[in-house]
């Protein structure tokens, strides 16, 4: 990577860390970006999570995340209507542009209804995100998690509800853990053009040794994340590099270590 301008960090990357400390160590890397996760927001006022990161030169790139639209009843559904809205005022509160979407799956419930539930929260929410200027941008999420995190699994997913829905107020965020595989990649990220709001990376590791917990730092796997983010960027991106990484083993290590081994690999590999 040329510089580290586009670089944002999830808080959940560097989970030993709270809000405070991330900014001031992300800051004094010289990263301008940050991923905010909701939990890092709790235990004090929207207001002050922002003063900190805009007192550090920091700017929240997206806030991580609301979605979970499927429910088992209307109650269930409409608890999640809620939360969607409430995390789309925090987003703009914290000024981030965009709040990424986990879009839910329930077991009990067919990947048909899943589906047709997640079109209908999404469509649910497009007017609160016109008025507080915060797009919804969905994440695909890979198939292994299509019984209880997402029944939305690829970009091509994404480009069916958008075509249904519009693109003023929806976009894509691009994860390389969840995207990697699809055969329809290069042709789906171009027919999402400029839809593609966002851009994760890390990588994928042989074996895998935990399904949510052990993803790869960038250059540890087996993910063509030059080749994914040359396929984003010839759709005009040009946002925020965001690094995503969970692992249960990298959290277990030096995150001062870690970061800077992070900014390495964003240059080498991504
Ligand atoms: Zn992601």
């Amino acid at each position: 990577m040329q510089t580290l301008d586009r670089l944002a960090i999830h808080t959940m990357t560097t989970k030993p860390w709270d809000l405070p400390t991330a900014v001031k160590k992300y800051s004094a890397a010289g990263i301008r970006g940050v991923g905010l996760w909701r939990q890092w927001l709790d235990g004090r006022p929207l207001s002050e999570s922002r003063s900190l990161m805009d007192d550090h030169g920091l700017q929240a790139v997206s806030l991580v995340r609301s979605g979970f639209f499927p429910g088992l009843n209307a109650t269930e559904r409409q608890a999640a209507l809620d939360d969607n809205h409430r995390a789309l005022d925090e987003a703009a509160a914290v000024g981030a542009p965009q709040v990424v979407l986990v879009c839910g799956a329930k077991p009990e419930l067919s990947l048909a209804e899943n589906r047709k539930q997640i079109t209908e929260g999404i469509a649910a929410c497009i007017e609160h995100a016109g008025k507080v200027g915060v797009k919804l941008s969905i994440e695909p999420l890979h198939p292994m998690y299509a019984d209880c995190r997402s029944a939305v699994n690829t970009i091509g997913q994404c480009n069916d509800i958008i075509d249904q829905l519009g693109d003023e107020w929806v976009g894509i965020a691009a994860d390389v853990y969840h995207i990697w595989w699809d055969p329809q990649l290069e042709q789906e990220i171009k027919r999402a053009g400029k839809r593609i709001i966002g851009f994760h990376v890390c990588d994928w590791l042989t074996p895998t040794q935990d399904f949510l917990n052990d993803r790869g730092l960038m250059g540890e796997g087996c993910i063509d994340i030059k080749g994914i983010r040359a396929m984003v960027e010839a759709t005009g991106f040009n946002g925020p590099i965001e690094v995503e990484i969970f692992s249960t083993r990298l959290w277990a290590t030096d995150q001062d270590a870690f970061l800077s081994n992070i900014i390495t690999a964003c240059e080498n590999h991504v």
